[in-house]
C-alpha cells in the first residue's frame, strides 16, 4: 500500500487552495463539504467561486502564491494547473509540515484526493495512488450502485439508537442484533423512508433478540437462471446467509453468489412430492429458530408459483422474522430472451400467468385464453401440452393460434421453439422439450422485430463508419 487512507476531520479549521479556477472549483467543493474553513490563494477567482467569496463563505486572498499564505493551515491544496507554481506550493509545504496535495501530480503531493461515495454519515473512498483516476472512479461507480442511496439514513437511524440497544442487550447478542437490523426488515423499511414502521420493528426485534435470539428468513427471488439477473438486494442478502435452502430450478451460478462458506440443502424434490412443503416450513423454523440467518432461494419470482405465500404463513405463526426479495420470474427472463414482447400495442392488451399443472377444475374461463389478443404464458404446462392444446381448440382457438416454447430460458443450452397449436405436437415430437421450459401463447409469440442487414448499414453509412 503507497497511500494509508484516512478519515480527516476538518470542521471549522483552515485549508488554503491555491488556484482560482474550475479545477480549485471541485476541490473547494469537497472540503466545504467536510465542514472545512477554506482561503482561496489566486490572482484571479473563477465567478462561482467570486459568489461563494461574496457571501463569505470562503476567504479570498487576490495575490499570487507566497509562502506566508500558509501560516495556520491543516492542509493545502495545490490547483494552478502551472507546474511551477505548483512545486513552489509544495515545497513551501512539506518545508512547514502541512499535507498537500497538488492535483493530478502525485510525485508532488504528500496526500491524495480519493474518489468518494457519500452516503453520510457512510462515506466509501477509492484511490489508485495516482496510477489510474479513471479505474479509481469506474470502481467507485460500481460501489455507488450497489449501496443503497438512503443508506446514510441508516446509518443515522442505528446512531441514534445505539446508546438504548446497549443498554438492552449483552456486548454478543448486539452484534447479532445489530448484524440483523442492517441486513433485515428494518433495514429495508429505513431504506424505503417508512421511519414510523422500522421503529416499531426495531422494538419488536429487541425484544425477541432479549427473549430469545432469533434468526431470520430471506425469502428470495433467485430469477430465471442467469446469476446476471439477481436484484442487488439478493446478492446482498446471499452474501450474509448462515444456510441456503435452495429449490431444483436454483441454478449453480446463483448458487456461487453466495457466501462461500455458507451451508447449502437442497429442498427441492419433484413438484408437489408429498409433506415437502410441511417438512420445509419445519426446516426454516427450526433453522432461524437456532439464530441462524436463511436464505430461502427459490427459481424466478417467490410469490409466481413459488409457494412463497405458504412459506411466510408459516414464517409469521412462529413470530420469525423476514424479508421478500422479488426474483425476475420466468416469463418475464423468457420473454427478454427470446425477444418477445408479452404486450404490444398492436397484438395484445393483457397477460395471464398459468399453471399449467393444476387440474381443470382450477383453471378459469379457457375461451378468454383462445382469443389471440390476449397473452397467455402457462408454467409447468409442456408435459401438458396436448391437454391444453385440446382446452383452447374446445375454446374456439384457430389452428394457426401462435404458440411459442422456452426452454431453459436465460441458461446455457437456451431453446426456442415456435409454431402453431396445428403443428407444435408435431415439432416438439420432432425436438423433445427438456424442463425447464414455458409455453407462450398468443400472437406476440409469433412476434419478431425485423432485423434487416439494410438496416445496419444504413446505419453505419450515416455514422460514416466504411462497410
Ligand atoms: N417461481 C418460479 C416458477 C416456478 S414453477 C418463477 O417465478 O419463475 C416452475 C416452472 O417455471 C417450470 O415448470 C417452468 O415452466 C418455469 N420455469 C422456471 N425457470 C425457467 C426457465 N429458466 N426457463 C423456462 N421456464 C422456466
Amino acid at each position: 500500500m503507497e497511500y494509508l487512507p484516512v478519515f480527516l476531520r476538518l470542521g471549522a479549521r483552515p485549508v488554503v487552495v491555491v488556484g482560482g479556477g474550475q479545477v480549485a472549483l471541485r476541490k473547494v467543493a469537497w472540503l466545504r463539504r467536510a465542514g472545512a474553513h477554506v482561503t482561496v490563494v489566486a490572482p484571479r477567482l473563477h465567478p462561482q467561486l467570486g459568489e461563494q467569496a461574496a457571501r463569505g463563505e470562503l476567504e479570498y486572498i487576490a495575490a499570487a502564491f507566497s509562502p506566508a499564505h500558509l501560516a495556520g493551515a491543516v492542509a493545502v491544496v495545490a490547483a494552478t494547473g502551472d507546474r511551477t507554481t505548483n512545486a513552489r506550493v509544495s515545497r513551501a509545504a512539506c518545508e512547514r509540515g502541512v499535507p498537500v496535495n497538488v492535483v493530478d501530480d502525485a510525485e508532488l503531493s504528500s496526500f491524495i484526493f480519493p474518489a468518494i461515495v457519500d452516503r453520510s454519515p457512510i462515506v466509501v473512498a477509492v484511490g489508485s495512488a495516482g496510477h489510474a483516476p479513471v479505474l479509481a472512479r469506474r470502481v467507485r461507480e460500481q460501489i455507488e450502485a450497489l449501496l443503497p442511496e438512503r443508506l446514510g439514513a441508516l446509518a443515522r437511524f442505528m446512531g441514534a439508537r445505539r446508546e438504548a440497544v446497549r443498554r438492552a442487550l449483552g456486548a454478543f447478542a448486539r452484534r447479532g442484533f445489530w448484524e440483523r437490523i442492517a441486513s433485515g426488515p428494518v433495514a429495508t423499511l429505513v431504506l424505503r423512508g417508512e421511519g414510523e414502521r422500522a421503529e416499531r420493528a426495531l422494538a419488536r426485534e429487541l425484544l425477541t433478540s432479549r427473549l430469545t435470539g432469533l434468526g431470520e428468513v430471506y425469502l428470495i427471488g433467485a430469477g430465471p437462471g442467469d446469476p446476471d439477473l439477481l436484484t442487488l438486494r439478493a446478492l446482498q442478502l446471499l452474501q450474509r446467509a448462515d444456510v441456503i435452502l435452495y429449490d431444483r430450478l436454483v441454478s449453480e451460478a446463483v448458487l456461487e453468489r453466495a457466501r462461500r462458506d455458507a451451508q447449502r440443502i437442497f429442498v427441492g424434490k419433484a413438484y408437489g412430492a408429498h409433506g415437502q412443503q410441511e417438512h420445509i416450513h419445519a426446516l426454516l423454523v427450526r433453522l432461524a429458530g437456532e439464530g441462524k440467518r436463511v436464505a430461502r432461494l427459490k427459481g424466478g419470482d417467490p410469490f409466481v408459483f413459488g409457494r412463497g405465500g405458504e412459506e411466510i404463513e408459516a414464517l409469521a405463526a412462529h413470530g420469525i422474522p423476514y424479508t421478500v426479495v422479488p426474483g425476475i420470474t420466468a416469463a418475464l427472463g423468457a420473454a427478454a430472451a427470446a425477444e418477445l414482447p408479452l404486450t404490444h400495442r398492436r397484438l395484445a392488451s393483457s397477460v395471464s400467468f398459468v399453471n399449467g399443472h393444476a387440474g381443470d377444475g382450477a383453471l378459469p374461463d379457457w375461451r378468454f385464453f383462445a382469443n389471440p389478443r390476449h397473452t397467455v404464458v402457462v408454467y409447468m404446462g409442456v408435459a401438458q401440452l396436448p391437454g391444453i392444446i385440446a382446452r383452447l381448440r374446445a375454446a374456439g382457438a384457430a389452428p394457426g393460434h401462435p404458440v411459442a416454447i422456452i426452454e431453459r430460458a436465460t441458461l446455457p443450452g437456451q431453446r426456442i421453439l415456435r409454431g402453431t397449436l396445428g403443428d407444435i405436437t408435431a415439432l416438439t415430437a420432432a425436438q423433445p422439450v427438456q424442463p425447464p421450459a414455458l409455453l407462450i401463447l398468443g400472437d406476440v409469440a409469433a412476434f419478431a422485430a425485423t432485423d434487416t442487414g439494410a438496416a445496419l448499414t444504413a446505419a453505419a453509412a450515416a455514422a460514416g463508419v466504411p462497410a
